[in-house]
């Protein structure tokens, strides 16, 4: 795997027409920020900070959280990386939080989980937030807050942190030098009020494991249905491509961090409804480099606007047939 990274670490994802494609990490330990440097991604464009919560007995104190911060933002040196706040509960179950809440939630991955548990255990999300801030002092900080439903949940979330910067502010510590926030768009609910969010996000980031999960209603952990619905079904394409649409006109930078991402006819999907920045799984960044140069965005963008319009019997076997034809 090491030989396959280096030989594509190279790679600059320009399409044929010529537009730079961002081509960012998934990470959540510390080992994985290795692969930056040997895939040649663009940045971490999710870092799941609750590995750290669910590898450890107990809840990580503040400080071991921000060391782990800082050895992050140490690691990927100039690199962007957007941190998001805790996803514990629902299929990440943590002993210490939900020991009753397991009992108790029937639906685990509609329940009491991610930013619901986290404004609710306030002090949860003030140690992470305070970890957090102080690991990126003088430097960049960019949060993401996962399972917003409704904005009011970013905002309270936001809230938050700003009072822990203002409380380090009063202490006279050193401040990040510019602090920036976004969302997930992993419920779907959050597309249909797309326009009230935006404005207040520099960027938004679409999790298809979950938002496939919910529209599909299939829970994403039974391997009875893993395979029934299809990433590259219409429902999901269209969804997809409302939310570019619904974005237009907004400076927020949209981006996709799901599995999906790296997956070569999705990618090639996504590209073609109108997405320019993709956060994948390591092994998948050198592959998907590789097929962003094969391809001209006004084709797949045509293509796609055809397709949408009135989808095809089998629109994984069309694209991949489309894809063989120009020999993506
Ligand atoms: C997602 O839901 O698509 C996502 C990227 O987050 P996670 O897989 O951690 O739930
Ligand atoms: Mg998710």
């Amino acid at each position: 795997r090491q030989a396959a990274y280096a030989e594509l670490r190279d790679v600059e994802p320009f399409t044929r027409d010529g537009t730079r494609i961002t081509v960012m990490m998934n990470a959540g330990l510390r080992d994985d920020m290795s692969s930056l440097a040997m895939t040649g991604a663009d940045g971490v464009g999710l870092f799941r900070t609750e590995f750290q919560f669910l590898v450890s007995a107990t809840l990580p104190a503040r400080d071991r959280q921000m060391r782990l911060y800082r050895d992050v933002l140490d690691a990927a040196g100039d690199k962007p990386v957007i941190f998001r706040t805790v996803d514990i509960g629902g299929d990440k179950a943590v002993p210490y939080l939900n020991s009753q809440v397991a009992e108790r939630d029937e639906n685990p991955a509609m329940g009491w989980r991610a930013l619901r548990l986290s404004l609710e255990r306030e002090g949860l999300l003030k140690a992470q937030a305070r970890a957090l801030l102080e690991a990126a002092a003088g430097r960049q900080l960019s949060v993401m807050f996962p399972m917003v439903s409704e904005p009011w949940e970013f905002d309270a979330a936001k809230e938050v942190f700003e009072e822990q910067l203002e409380f380090l502010r009063g202490r006279r510590r050193l401040l990040p030098e510019a602090i920036e926030y976004g969302c997930m768009l992993e419920v779907p609910a959050l597309a249909e009020v797309l326009e009230q969010i935006v404005p207040r996000l520099s960027f938004i980031s679409v999790g298809t494991n979950d938002l496939t999960q919910f529209l599909f209603a299939a829970d994403r952990a039974n391997p009875k249905l893993a395979e029934r619905y299809d990433w590259l079904s219409p429902a999901i394409l269209r969804f997809l491509q409302r939310v570019v649409r619904g974005v237009e006109g907004y400076p927020v930078r949209l981006s996709v961090c799901g599995e999906m991402g790296g997956r070569r006819l999705e990618a090639l999907a996504m590209l073609g409804i109108g997405y320019r920045r993709l956060s994948i799984t390591p092994a998948a960044v050198g592959p998907i480099k590789e097929l962003v140069r094969k391809v001209d965005l006004n084709e797949i963008g045509e293509q796609m606007s055809a397709w949408l319009a009135s989808p095809p019997a089998d629109m994984r076997a069309a694209l991949k047939a489309w894809a063989d034809e120009r020999g993506i």
